[in-house]
């Protein structure tokens, strides 16, 4: 993991969650508060702003740069789930960044828990971690002996699958919660906006 690829997915993801500004508005409006899309615009436009200032750090510490920002800028119940993915993952990259996919698998890992004991959610219940908790997993399971590219070629699945399983559950955690069925039939916002995300980084990687 190195700091000019952050920036090159940052771009990237700015774009992708742009191009998907119909689809996340209209998610947080059938059971959220609608603005899910606001949020995630103004964390994307804030990591992209900070370009020149993120360029010459290292990793690390550009991440956590990215987390303590993203704490005072996105609103929400997203804002603070976010910053804590990044700063828990820079903590976990400073640790061990010997370049190798492990690693980045683990930082991400380490990320995806991070705003599990956050937000005090598992799998299941209807949130961005139905997608993040079994990419992290398979991520980590496939490190170990696939590369990278392999890697970014069958993540995008378990996205998929992650966040279409969403759309049958009750949601126990965050706004949806006060719904009980009703939420049912209606894919989570958070869960939608991480399969885009991460969609869009294994994209870049299989292009590299
Ligand atoms: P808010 O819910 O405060 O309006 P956003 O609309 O930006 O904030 O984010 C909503 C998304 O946050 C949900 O779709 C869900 O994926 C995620 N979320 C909410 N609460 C939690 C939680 N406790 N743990 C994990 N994710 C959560
Ligand atoms: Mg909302």
């Amino acid at each position: 993991m190195n700091t000019a690829f952050i920036l090159e997915a940052a771009e990237a993801i700015n774009q992708a969650i742009l191009n998907s500004e119909t689809e996340i508005e209209s998610l947080d409006r059938e059971i959220g508060d609608g603005d899910h899309f606001i949020n995630m615009k103004r964390g994307c436009a804030t990591i992209v702003a900070m370009h020149d200032e993120l360029a010459t750090l290292s990793p690390d510490v550009a991440l956590n740069k990215i987390g303590m920002k993203l704490l005072s800028t996105i609103g929400g119940a997203s804002g603070p789930l976010f910053a804590s993915f990044f700063m828990a993952m820079a903590k976990t990259l400073k640790e061990q960044n010997d370049g190798s996919t492990v690693s980045i698998a683990n930082a991400f890992d380490a990320g995806v828990q991070s705003i599990g004991s956050r937000g005090k959610a598992g799998l299941g219940e209807k949130t961005m971690l139905d997608v993040l908790i079994p990419v992290a997993k398979q991520f980590k399971a496939l490190a170990e002996h696939q590369d990278s590219k392999t890697i970014a070629q069958q993540l995008p699945q378990v996205a998929l699958e992650g966040v279409l399983a969403t759309k049958d559950m009750i949601a126990t955690k965050g706004r949806a919660a006060g719904l009980g069925e009703r939420a049912i039939g209606h894919i989570d916002p958070g869960a939608k906006s991480c399969q885009v995300m991460i969609c869009t980084v294994c994209d870049l990687v299989a292009k590299q």
